[in-house]
């Protein structure tokens, strides 16, 4: 049996681990929020004191956590200790699927490379729904043979693995694909607020733009009026999902890139001050369809 140190058990990780057991791997499990652990644990993984201690004599570490600096801490270290590249087996493969910026995860590409192991940047794409059901897609970035390596695995949580290109790009086309989820979230939200306000059911324009030229994603699976669609944030008091303060986290990512290669990115600068000022507001830890409230206030 194939063991795997899964550290970050959020509204991703915990669901993706979950997966792994129901594939047969053995799972040791390590997250700073205990409840977290004991969770998975009641579902047959192994709870670990420390990221290290999951981590040691396993073929295969996966994290997936918030942003950057978590990742670097955990492989790289930090003044609280040293990183997991120097701390265990070689032979272990590393595969980061938290969405962080590109430059860490090449430099934890190249710290492990420096060492003789292989890193995959795994982002992923699909949201809470992907990791409960297992058809998460991830994005790699790495070696061809790096990626070889993690794709049984991945296929354990997902449904589509897509290899980017070296170490880093895996990372990069997924804020790519989160400046463009961020528009076209705010777009939605907007045409199904100017709907509403010009006396149309929010649920049966969703149907019309659905079946037309201003069909996405968001209308097909995230819709962000409440009530339109059964199982999603917008018709749970837009709990769980994917919380505004990561959207705000994947728009400055992608700022970043832009600024790195001067790029312009004016629809991605708009969403990313328009999910920056509802976050001030106190939805931070909202899903990011509960944008729909900048055009609809909860009371109305
Ligand atoms: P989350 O905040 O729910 O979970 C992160 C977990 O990491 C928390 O349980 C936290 O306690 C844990 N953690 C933080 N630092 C740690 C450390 N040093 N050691 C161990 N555990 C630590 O976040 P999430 O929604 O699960 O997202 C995780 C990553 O996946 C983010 O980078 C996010 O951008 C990305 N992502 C999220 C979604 C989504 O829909 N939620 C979709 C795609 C990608």
């Amino acid at each position: 049996m194939t063991t795997v140190a899964f550290i970050g058990l959020g509204n991703m990780g915990a669901p993706m681990a979950a997966n792994l057991l129901k594939n047969g791997f053995g799972v040791r499990v390590f997250d700073l929020v205990p409840a977290t652990v004991s969770t998975l644990a009641a579902q047959g993984a192994e709870p670990c004191s420390s990221a290290i201690v999951a981590a040691q004599d396993a073929a295969i570490v996966i994290s997936m956590l918030p942003e950057g600096r978590h990742a670097k801490a955990l492989y790289l270290g930090d003044e609280k200790g040293a990183g997991l590249i120097t701390q265990i087996h070689r032979d272990s493969l590393l595969i980061d699927c938290s969405t962080i910026d590109a430059d860490s995860a090449r430099a934890i590409a190249a710290a492990a490379d420096a060492r003789g192991m292989a890193f995959v940047d795994a982002p992923v794409s699909g949201g809470t729904a992907g990791a409960i059901a297992a058809t998460l897609t991830f994005i790699c970035g790495g070696s061809e043979s790096a990626v070889a390596r993690a794709k049984p695995v991945l296929q354990a949580m997902g449904r589509n693995i897509f290899h980017a290109g070296p170490a880093g790009s895996g990372q990069i086309a997924k804020i790519c694909n989160n400046m463009l989820l961020g528009v076209l979230m705010a777009g939605t939200c907007e045409a199904l607020s100017l709907g509403i306000d010009n006396g149309l059911d929010p649920a049966v324009l969703s149907d019309i733009i659905k079946a037309s030229s201003g069909g996405n994603w968001t209308l097909e699976k995230y819709n962000p009026c409440p009530g339109v669609m059964a199982g999603v944030p917008a018709s749970n008091d837009y709990k769980g999902g994917f919380m505004v303060d990561l959207m705000v986290k994947d728009l400055g990512l992608a700022t970043q890139a832009a600024l790195s290669t001067r790029s312009a990115m004016p629809m991605g600068a708009l969403a990313r001050n328009l999910f920056v000022h509802h976050a001030k507001q106190g939805h931070g830890h909202e899903d990011f369809s509960s944008l729909f409230c900048q055009y609809r206030p909860k009371s109305n």
